[in-house]
């Protein structure tokens, strides 16, 4: 039989790579599974500093999963995962977002409102007694530093820290601060990234209330790095809503120094998104200050104001 795949979400980020190859490792471990941690794309800037720094091969990349069962990590929403998920059993999830899910059969789900699924996993193996290999544990808390923003991000829980401070213990990380700001500027070189794949990079798909809404992110320590390119950006993101069908495309800018954001909305419905952040959209483009989270303040405003 061929093994069990464990993989995150589309245009992975460094939790979903971190959280595949440990959950991977977690299962085969305690539940003597056969599984293969793999991924639905290459691993950006950031998550390919922490896997050279702690000696990690990066995950195979697959299109379609080829196997009878998997395990998903980072994401449960179909949009986002493989393109075939519909054709093949889901053996359990890993998760921290918001659920929008339904299957016809039972499994095992850990989804916590934590920081990172990382931390989920730290607390997995201390309650199933398996010992965290060093190079893990610094995947691990290289996800904690990148998904809350060396903790300083809202989506940041009380469950985070202690998880960070004994994995960076694991893994020999004196000082994770020091490694975590080098970690998170890894992420912010954007010169040599074209519009595309700036709008791209981590964009997640979301049905709300039937309505297709794209929602990308940078991290940056400079907004008018990309607002320089204003122009670009704008026809990348053009394309892309004519191209895939979306019916609203925002682009959310953040300046993880100072924990603020900027927006760039096109497309349809900008009248929802002003009322979802009480904000007035000029050219498209918004400040959101304060805002540094999209799964925590930037789609749950978005969802109520399409329902509303
Ligand atoms: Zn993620
Ligand atoms: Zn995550």
């Amino acid at each position: 039989m061929a093994k069990t795949l464990v993989f995150g979400h589309q245009n992975p980020d460094t939790d979903t790579i971190a959280s595949a190859i440990a959950a991977s490792y977690f299962l085969n471990n305690a539940y003597n599974m056969d599984t293969e941690a793999v991924a639905l794309g290459t691993p950006n800037g950031e998550t390919q500093f922490a896997l050279d720094h702690f000696k990690v091969a990066a995950p195979r990349v697959i299109e379609t999963a080829d196997t009878e069962e998997v395990v998903l990590v980072d994401h449960n929403e179909a949009t986002q995962s493989v393109a075939n998920i519909a054709d093949v059993d889901i053996f359990g999830i890993f998760d921290h977002h918001k659920i929008n899910f339904s299957s016809s059969a039972p499994l095992y789900v850990t989804n916590k409102p934590w920081g990172s699924v990382a931390t989920v996993l730290y607390y997995e193996f201390q309650n199933a007694n398996v010992e965290i290999p060093a190079e893990i544990a610094g995947m691990l808390a290289s996800a904690i530093i990148s998904d809350t923003l060396l903790l300083k991000s809202p989506t940041t829980t009380p469950m985070d820290k202690p998880a960070l401070e004994a994995l960076a213990a694991i893994a020999g990380l004196d000082d994770y601060e020091a490694y975590g700001l080098a970690l998170l500027k890894a992420g912010t070189d954007l010169s040599s990234r074209t519009a595309k794949e700036l709008i791209d990079g981590d964009a997640k798909s979301f049905d709300l209330n039937g309505t297709t809404v794209r929602i990308g992110q940078v991290n940056t320590v400079d907004v008018e790095d990309v607002f320089s390119r204003r122009d670009e950006v704008v026809a990348a993101m053009e394309a892309e809503l004519a191209e895939e069908g979306y019916n609203t495309f925002v682009f959310v800018v953040t300046n993880i120094l100072d924990s603020d954001s900027d927006i760039l909305a096109l497309g349809d419905n900008l009248d929802k998104v002003e009322a979802a952040f009480d904000i007035k959209l000029v050219d498209g483009r918004a400040s959101l200050p304060g805002v540094v989270s999209r799964k925590k303040q930037v789609v749950p405003p978005l969802t109520d104001a399409f329902n509303a």
